[in-house]
């Protein structure tokens, strides 16, 4: 028997690198999946393809994490869609990095409303439909704890307020058997920070492995986190980075 045999989870930006292997991990382990995307409609049903050509079921649905109507329509529409939810991995993120001088409000705005915002939102409508056993998994970063360059000072508040938030939501919902946790990536080789990218070179040198993260294996601790073994793990963020922050 598959370890999310009979779940269903919902995976927030789930068209493209990290997310897109985290949805497909989860259901190569049993789970029934939907994915919200918010431009990349062909990507998002590439991923419902390849899981259900692999014998799965999936959905992907358009929501801009940005628009709280939207999101809360996401996890309803999951629910009636396959009649339960069981696992919310907030993964939907945008990274916006400009010199302070140049860095707009509403590059501000659109990031706070994207990476807090739409998983306070998600989380709170998803929490309404969990029961005993439910998992929350935010999708944060290393740079919540460490920053190491200029520019990137609202993305890392944007990361470490996910953090704060997962501490403080895993009291809301730990009596209710439903654990919060963050997870938070390094260097992952995506179309957000290509291995092959303008910064990678600096960043390889910064990590004693030498190397990027591959989605899958960001998609591995996310697994681990969703399963039931994981059960006493809550309101902790893990950091999965090649050791960057080290
Ligand atoms: P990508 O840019 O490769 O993919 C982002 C995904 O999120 C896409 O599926 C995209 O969908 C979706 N998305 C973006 N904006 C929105 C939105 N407003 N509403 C709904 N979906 C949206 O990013 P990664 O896979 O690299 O990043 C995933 C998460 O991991 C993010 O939260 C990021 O901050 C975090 N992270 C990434 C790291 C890395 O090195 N790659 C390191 C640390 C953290 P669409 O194409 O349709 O817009």
């Amino acid at each position: 028997e598959k370890v999310f045999a009979g779940k269903v989870a919902l995976v927030t930006g789930g068209s493209r690198g990290i997310g897109a292997a985290i949805a497909k991990r989860l259901a190569r382990d049993g789970a029934t999946v939907a994915l919200t995307y918010a431009l990349a409609k062909e990507k998002a049903d590439e991923v419902v393809r390849s899981i259900e050509s692999a014998g799965g079921r999936a959905l992907a649905i358009q929501a801009d994490s940005a628009d709280a109507v939207a999101v809360r329509n996401a996890v309803t529409e999951t629910v009636r869609a396959f009649g339960r939810l069981d696992v919310l991995v907030n993964n939907a993120g945008i990274a916006v990095f400009h010199p302070l001088d140049e860095f707009s409000l509403d590059d501000f705005d659109r990031m706070v409303a994207v990476n807090v915002r739409g998983v306070f939102v998600a989380t709170q409508e998803a929490a309404r439909h969990m029961g005993q056993g439910g998992r929350v998994i935010t999708i944060g970063s290393c740079t919540a704890d460490r920053m190491p360059v200029a520019g990137g000072g609202p993305y890392a508040m944007t990361k470490g307020a996910v953090a704060a938030l997962t501490r403080g939501l895993a009291h809301d919902l730990g009596p209710r058997g439903i654990t919060v946790n963050n997870v938070q990536p390094g260097p992952t080789d995506t179309d957000m920070n290509p291995a092959d990218g303008p910064q990678a070179e600096r960043m390889r040198k910064a990590m004693p492995v030498g190397r990027h993260g591959h989605a899958d294996e960001i998609a591995s601790m996310v697994a681990y986190l969703a399963s039931p073994e994981a059960g006493f793990v809550t309101g902790a963020s893990l950091t999965i980075d090649g050791g960057y922050n080290a």
